[in-house]
């Protein structure tokens, strides 16, 4: 376990300062796109501010751009940076897990059983991808066609199972909601589907969407355009279908399906490809906590995202209650909020920040062009471009650009460092 700061101008920080037991003004669980956001935020706002952001894991990865390197168009390596370097320069790293939250004691316990205080947390450790509740999934990914473009390791897997696909049945899955990036089982359907077009076996390939959902998607301004492609693809749409079992030697998917009528049954289909999206659930130490909702998730007041019962807890990104789309592009919207409500709970600025529930989706139809999904709480559009630039509800080169070449930069060098591009909090009243 390591507790180091990180030195201002020196990207390797210092030696590690081991100690048993810190205290710190503002803790921060999870180093994701969340956590590292609302840390910069914070000492753009307050520079100085002790923070301490712990979490244990030594690379932070872009996941946004794993949908592009199962396509080929990035590679892994360009969506992943080690820790120290993504972290904002004067934050105290604590490398090592939380186990448990104390609230009561203003303390969060890390695996070990050292005690970690603070004035103010920050809670968005993301959330936990359930691959063992979908039985033989664990084993079968990484061979005989099985991926997921929801694991770093196994996106170039399924590029190269896309390029060696001539014919038979490529099966795309999609659990039951709440998932990150809602979008992101069928973008890499898509850009498979165009690459079997450009490469002239599409119409030797049966492609299969077998989703939990009732619908292709939530917000439904955007399913006209998708399914456009949905028919010029030729795919077959299974709604109420969810994955339960995969064989991967013998190459077999089992499905539970839901009729229209209440009625269930269980399906087995034989495949080519199985691009495989486990069921997602709020992070075993969360769900066990007095921090949670019935379901697991870290409970918030939806506008500014403070616990109801604690008000110096906040939570944010993908383990929050919120009905927001758990994406990047929230956590971009909703840290600079946090950063504002904590500093305000430590009496440094006035007012309170609200978040609207913004969040986005590139939907990847083909390559090169996105049907760019951005809304609010209730599935309200919210287009951050007039339509005459980016018209969200129809595929757009422009946005595929915006994708491609300034969302990665937009996220390593304006999110993770405080400039709060696109993203100025809103003071209630203002
Ligand atoms: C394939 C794919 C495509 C996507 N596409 C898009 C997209 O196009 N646009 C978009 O905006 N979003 C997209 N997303 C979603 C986006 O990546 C997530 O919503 C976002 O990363 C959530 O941020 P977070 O900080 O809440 O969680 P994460 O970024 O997942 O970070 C959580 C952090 O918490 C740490 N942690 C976990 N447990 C503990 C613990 N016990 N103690 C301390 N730390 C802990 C982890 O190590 C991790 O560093 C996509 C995701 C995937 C997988």
């Amino acid at each position: 376990m390591n507790d180091q700061p990180i030195a201002a101008g020196h990207p390797h920080g210092t030696a590690p300062i081991r100690v048993a037991e810190s205290a710190h003004t503002v803790v921060i669980v999870g180093a994701g796109a969340a956590g590292i956001a609302t840390a910069a935020s914070l000492l753009a706002r307050e520079p100085g501010l002790n923070i301490a952001l712990i979490d244990p894991a030594h690379t932070h990865y872009y996941q946004p751009g794993w949908t592009l390197v199962g396509a080929g168009v990035f590679n892994a390596a360009s969506t992943a940076r080690p820790m120290r370097e993504a972290l904002p320069a004067g934050v105290h790293w604590i490398g090592a897990a939380v186990a448990a939250f104390e609230p009561e004691r203003n303390a969060v316990i890390l695996e070990g059983n050292r005690v970690v205080t603070y004035q103010q947390l920050v809670v968005c450790p993301g959330l936990k991808l359930d691959w063992q509740a979908v039985e033989g999934l664990p084993e079968a990914l990484g061979r005989n066609g099985v991926t997921s473009n929801y694991r770093y390791d196994l996106a170039p897997y399924t590029w190269e199972l896309v390029q060696k696909l001539r014919s038979g049945r490529a099966i795309f899955t999609q659990p039951p909601m709440p998932i990150k990036c809602a979008g992101a089982p069928q973008k890499a359907m898509y850009l498979a589907a165009d690459h079997w077009r450009r490469a002239s076996v599409l119409g030797d390939i049966q492609i299969e969407f077998q989703s939990a959902a009732a619908v292709l998607f939530g917000v439904s301004a955007y399913v006209p355009a998708l399914m456009d492609y949905v028919r010029a693809y030729g795919i077959q749409l299974d709604f109420g279908h969810a994955l339960v079992g995969v064989d991967g030697p013998a190459r077999t998917a089992t499905f539970h399906c839901t009729q229209a009528d209440g009625s269930s049954a269980l399906i087995t289909r034989e495949f080519d490809l199985l691009h495989a999206v486990p069921p997602q659930v709020a992070p075993d130490f969360v769900r066990a906590s007095p921090l949670a909702d019935a379901a697991g998730w870290v409970q918030v007041d939806p506008a500014t995202l403070c616990h109801p019962h604690w008000p110096n807890i906040h939570a944010l990104g993908d383990v929050a209650n919120t009905t927001n789309a758990k994406t990047a592009a929230a956590a971009r919207k909703q840290a600079p909020v946090v950063a504002h409500n904590v500093l305000a709970a430590l009496g440094k600025l006035q007012g309170q920040a609200l978040y609207d529930g913004y969040g986005s989706c590139p939907l990847t139809v083909e390559r090169g062009k996105i049907v760019l999904a951005e809304f609010t709480y209730g599935g309200q559009l919210k287009p951050s471009f007039p339509a005459w630039l980016i018209d969200g509800t129809r595929p757009s080169r422009l946005a595929w650009l915006l994708k491609e070449r300034v969302l990665p930069p937009l996220y390593w060098r304006g999110m993770l460092r405080g400039r709060e591009w696109l993203a100025r909090p809103e003071l209630a009243g203002a």
